[in-house]
């Protein structure tokens, strides 16, 4: 008999209760309006505001559509600097803005976009550096600033990972011209599907809100090139149940964090993803670096391992953005000029961390990932 007889995958969605559910569909049943900014999408809009302490928030139906929304808001065009250490959708929103992304090193540290490469590529084409917050660490977001100033640069940022991550009490998506937030699924906080971008200045959010609904201002007026970018009442109506468990969820998780840390902390040749910035964390991820020679196998068997044993941990981010088939090309994807993420994408493992799992299962599946070493000898 198996230690674990059904999969254990790296995210489960925190779910509310189907009968709080199935009120929220009552009432929408009852209003008969499904889209188009109703009752729970301005509900969702307001209470979201609050949560993450922005300005402006606009919720969208998708993360990507967001951020290909925000590159189109920001008139981004040219070069942008980003990081290749990212989901596919952070380079992609550039392309579909016909953008060409150019990859910056990141920190061996907190994995992301590292600051202090990032003057060395900017060219009189740039016009924006797209930062990611990878695994909810927050980017190097005032070395950022500065050299967007320096320079007349836009700054935009993937926070998909980063809901509820907070600087000394300021918001996450206060940072930059336009943050993203992804709802999917996978993430903490989630609507099945759906996003947000949030942003300072009041034009701007009027700016947004035009675009993600083909560009109309009233029944008689299309002010600019629009998309369909907005969410449905039955995706905000799950996110304000949602957003009511998210703190037990991510409080959860926190401890399961705990359990991983005091499991693996200290094991040779495996480096706990640490973030020393002080922010507030929202525990969405735990991830492991396994040093081959150290550790006593690779990354890669570590996985395979984890797998047979029922366990599915992934590899993010492997393989980098900056070697698919569509940006290999590109001078910037050399891996000479990306040695730090090249070295990342061979070492991370992500592994499971939901609320459903239990001390348990954190530990069982450490001591799983700990027996990959003695399969080798
Ligand atoms: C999930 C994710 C996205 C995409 O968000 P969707 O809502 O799935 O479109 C983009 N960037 C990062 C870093 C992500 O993890």
């Amino acid at each position: 008999m198996k230690r674990f007889p059904s999969p254990v995958y790296i995210s489960r969605p925190a779910l509310p209760d189907i009968s709080d559910m199935t009120r929220k569909i009552q009432d929408i049943w009852d209003s008969k309006w499904v889209t188009n900014v109703g009752d729970q999408h301005k509900l969702l809009e307001n209470r979201l505001v609050e949560y993450l302490k922005v300005p402006y928030l606009s919720l969208f139906n998708n993360g990507t559509i967001a951020l290909i929304t925000a590159c189109r808001a920001l008139r981004l065009t040219g070069e942008v600097i980003t990081t290749p250490f990212t989901f596919p959708a952070t380079p992609h929103v550039l392309t579909w803005n016909n953008v060409k992304p150019i990859f910056c090193d990141i920190d061996p540290v907190t994995l992301n976009i590292d600051a202090a490469k990032i003057e060395s590529m900017i060219t009189p084409n740039t016009t924006a550096i797209l930062g990611v917050h990878v695994f909810g660490t927050p980017c190097d977001v005032f070395e950022i600033q500065r050299i967007a100033d320096r320079y007349g640069l836009r700054v935009v940022y993937d926070a998909a990972h980063a809901f509820g991550v907070e600087i000394d009490g300021v918001g996450i998506g206060e940072y930059g011209d336009i943050s993203m937030f992804s709802f999917h699924g996978t993430k903490l906080f989630h609507t099945a599907e759906g996003g947000a971008l949030s942003c300072k200045d009041p034009n701007m959010k009027q700016r947004i809100d035009y675009l993600k609904n083909f560009g109309i201002k009233n029944e008689e007026e299309v002010v600019m090139p629009g998309i369909n970018g907005k969410m449905n009442e039955i995706q905000a109506a799950l996110g304000l149940l949602v957003l009511d468990i998210v703190e037990s969820e991510m409080s959860k998780r926190k401890v399961l964090t705990e359990v991983y840390k005091s499991a693996l902390d200290g094991v040779e040749g495996l480096r706990v993803n640490g973030d020393a910035s002080g922010a507030k964390k929202n525990h969405q991820y735990f991830t492991v670096r396994i040093n081959e020679e150290s550790f006593g196998c690779s990354r890669d068997e570590a996985h395979a391992h984890l797998r047979e044993h029922n366990v599915f941990p992934r590899k993010y981010f492997y393989p980098l953005c900056s070697n698919y088939q569509c940006y290999k090309y590109l001078p910037s994807s050399s891996p000479a000029n990306l040695p730090v993420a090249e070295a990342a994408s061979k070492e991370i493992l992500c592994l499971p961390l939901y609320g459903e799992l239990t001390e348990t299962d954190i530990k069982d599946i450490c001591g799983i990932l700990l027996d990959a070493r003695k399969k080798k000898t």
